[in-house]
C-alpha cells in the first residue's frame, strides 16, 4: 500500500477511485499476450512510460477511467494495448465472418484517427485483430463494408460514424470498449450530442477517456458514461 504510494509519487502519477491497481513497472507484469509484447519491444517500447504503467493495469481490471497527461506521454498505447489484448482473446469463439467489432476508439479528427488506426496495426500485426478506420474523406460504402467483412475494432471520428449509423443499420452491442481520445478537443468541436448517441448504441462499455486537460465538462461527461471511475492524472497536464 505505502509502496504503491511511493511509487506514484516518485512517477508525479495521481488516482482517485476505488481499487486502483499498483503502477506495473514493465509491460510482461499484465497479462498481455505473448505476440502483443513482441509488437511493442518491435516498436522500440523498452518501458512503459508513466501514464502506461498506471492506465494499463487498470484498464486491464475493466476499470473505467479519466486520463490526462501532457503531450506525448504514451497515451494512445495505454489504451491499445488493453484493447489489442481484449480483442485478441476472441480468436477462437469467432469465425472471422461472424465477427463483430469489440472496440472502438472516437478522436476528434481524421488525421488523429488515421494516426491511432497505425499504431493499433502495429500493435496487433500476427494477432486476429482487424481495424476499419470511419473518417471523411473516404467513400462510405467501402468503410461499411470493411465492417462487415469482420473488424475487431473501429476508430473513427463521431460525425462519420453518427452518418453511417443513421445511414445503416449496424449492430454495435458487441462493443465492450470505448475510448474517447481527446475528449477536451471533442467537447469544444461540439461533438458532445454525438458522442453520447454513439455510448447509447452501445451496451454499457468499458469507457477510457483521455483528455490533455479536465474541464469542468469533461468531468461532467465522465460522470454520466461510468459508474465507478477512475481518475488517473500524470504530472501537470495542461501547463
Ligand atoms: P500522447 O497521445 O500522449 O500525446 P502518443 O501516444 O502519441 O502521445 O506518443 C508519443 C510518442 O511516444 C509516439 O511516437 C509513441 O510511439 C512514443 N511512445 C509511446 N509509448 C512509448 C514507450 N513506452 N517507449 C517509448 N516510446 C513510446
Ligand atoms: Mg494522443
Amino acid at each position: 500500500e505505502n509502496q504503491t504510494e511511493s511509487l506514484r509519487l516518485r512517477l508525479d502519477i495521481s488516482v482517485k477511485g476505488n481499487c486502483v491497481p499498483a503502477p506495473i513497472l514493465s509491460f510482461a507484469a499484465c497479462n498481455i499476450p505473448r505476440k502483443l509484447l513482441e509488437n511493442i519491444q518491435g516498436s522500440g517500447f523498452e518501458m512503459p512510460t508513466p501514464v502506461q504503467m498506471q492506465a494499463i493495469p487498470a484498464a486491464f481490471k475493466g476499470q473505467s477511467l479519466l486520463v490526462s497527461a501532457e503531450t506525448g506521454s504514451g497515451k494512445t498505447a495505454s489504451y491499445l494495448i488493453p484493447v489489442v489484448s481484449y480483442c485478441a482473446q476472441f480468436k477462437h469463439e469467432q469465425s472471422s465472418t461472424m465477427k463483430r467489432p469489440l472496440a472502438m476508439v472516437l478522436a476528434p479528427t481524421r488525421e488523429l484517427c488515421i494516426q491511432v488506426e497505425e499504431q493499433a496495426k502495429l500493435l496487433g500485426k500476427g494477432l486476429p485483430f482487424k481495424t476499419a478506420l470511419v473518417v471523411g474523406g473516404d467513400p462510405m460504402a467501402r468503410q461499411l463494408y470493411r465492417i462487415q467483412e469482420g473488424v475487431s475494432l473501429i476508430v473513427a471520428t463521431p460525425g462519420r460514424l453518427i452518418d453511417l449509423l443513421t445511414k445503416h443499420h449496424m449492430d454495435l452491442d458487441s462493443v465492450s470498449i470505448l475510448v474517447l481520445d481527446e475528449v477536451d478537443c471533442m467537447l469544444q468541436k461540439g461533438f458532445r450530442e454525438q458522442v453520447m448517441q454513439i455510448y447509447r448504441a452501445l451496451s454499457r462499455p468499458q469507457v477510457l477517456m483521455y483528455s490533455a486537460t479536465v474541464s469542468k465538462e469533461v468531468e461532467k461527461m465522465a460522470s454520466i458514461l461510468t459508474n465507478d471511475l477512475v481518475i488517473v492524472t500524470v504530472g501537470n497536464p495542461g501547463n
